[in-house]
């Protein structure tokens, strides 16, 4: 089952969903339009009473697919499961019981939604399975309708005839479909893999947190006040001396994670380079300098197990209205060296 199933949130579901539902529209219009037009089209009170049930059923699952945009595949399964029953049964009326004398019925023109259906409902192989089943349903009812002794004989031709080239539409629909849904696959999965490489590019391997190459991706609201803190970890080299590499980059990841966990959700976090750090944040100086002080605490009441505490030099600048990212960082580093010489451990405001 498991195998069966297309994963939520992805392109490929936010495809089939909207396909879903522009065929639960279509199904509405046609048969809102079909019981409007009733009287004119010789609509009988036994299919009225059906047309206004699948009006309910094509409104209801208009409604569902808006209001559980997830749970698009159920709503696919039970259309696909409602269609294949209706047209084998009604085929099976139509061709068999009644002999209509008067062509294959309006319904005819609908049997080939099977296929567009069970392409968006399920993945590819099992859609084939499906849509192949059915329309071995569709040539055994041929058959049997060509066989049958009671079907008039100039009837068997024309509706035979007809009913034939239905088929091989069909097959040709269902070709077409079939090669489309491989290829739109296969086109997904390479866009997943390279959206999956440029954002492991744009990542620093030591720390998992974005590089410096993100900041081109760093999405300031407009009108709104945006603030940087350019931070460097005091006394480094002496971590890396005294414990060795190793220690270092573990306090490296260590700093990381603080900077993570103190974050407010629309503020980041990026690893400049060496033991230097950006915070953007999302807010004035006073929100920037908060963000600093409340990372130089985490950071005092969780000790590096090896390293102890470890201390910070933050420079905080905030964007000018028409000052770009590089100005700001600029007057943000020339106050991380201001805290530097006022004796480190601190916050320096960019003037
Ligand atoms: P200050 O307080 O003035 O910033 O002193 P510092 O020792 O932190 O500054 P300095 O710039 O002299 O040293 C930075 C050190 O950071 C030197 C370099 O070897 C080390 N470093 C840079 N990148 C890494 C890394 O990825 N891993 C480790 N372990 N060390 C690194
Ligand atoms: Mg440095
Ligand atoms: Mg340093």
């Amino acid at each position: 089952m498991r195998r069966l199933r297309i994963p939520d949130g992805t392109p490929e579901a936010q495809y089939r969903h909207a396909g879903l539902l522009a065929v639960q529209v279509c199904l509405l219009l046609t048969t809102a339009c079909t019981l409007a037009l009733s009287g004119p089209l010789r609509v009988g009170p036994t299919d009225q009473i059906l047309l206004t049930l699948l009006l309910i059923q094509h409104t209801g699952y208009v409604l569902w697919l808006r209001r559980a945009p997830h749970q698009f595949q159920l709503i696919g399964l039970l259309e696909l499961g409602g269609e294949l029953l209706a047209a084998t049964y009604r085929m099976h009326q139509v061709l068999l019981v009644d002999h209509t004398a008067h062509g294959l019925s309006g319904y005819s023109y609908w049997l080939a939604l099977p296929y567009i259906v069970a392409s968006l409902a399920l993945p590819p192989r099992a859609a084939l399975a499906v849509s192949g089943g059915y329309l071995l349903v569709l040539v055994a009812l041929g058959a049997a309708y060509w066989t049958h002794p009671d079907v008039p004989h100039g009837l068997r031709q024309d509706n035979g005839n007809a009913w034939l080239q239905m088929l091989l539409m069909h097959a040709a629909l269902l070709t077409v479909i079939t090669l489309q849904q491989h290829l739109r696959l296969r086109y997904a999965l390479a866009v997943t893999r390279a959206e999956r490489r440029s954002a492991q590019a744009l990542r620093d391997p030591l720390t998992g947190l974005p590089g410096r190459r993100a900041l081109d991706d760093w999405n300031r609201a407009p009108g709104r006040t945006h603030s940087v803190v350019y931070f460097d970890l005091d006394h480094f080299k002496r971590v890396n001396d005294t414990h060795g590499h190793d220690v270092g980059d573990d306090v490296l990841r260590h700093v990381a994670r603080a900077a993570r966990a103190t974050l407010r959700t629309d503020d980041r976090v990026l690893r400049w380079g060496g033991e230097e750090f950006l915070l953007l944040i999302r807010g004035d100086a006073g929100a920037a300098r908060a963000a600093a002080e409340r990372l130089q605490t985490q950071l005092r009441s969780h000790r590096h197990p090896v390293a102890g505490a470890i201390t910070l030099s933050c420079g905080v600048a905030q964007l000018a209205p028409h000052e770009t990212l590089h100005g700001a960082l600029r007057r943000a580093d020339e106050a991380l060296y201001a805290a530097k010489r006022a004796g480190r451990d601190t916050v320096e405001v960019a003037a």
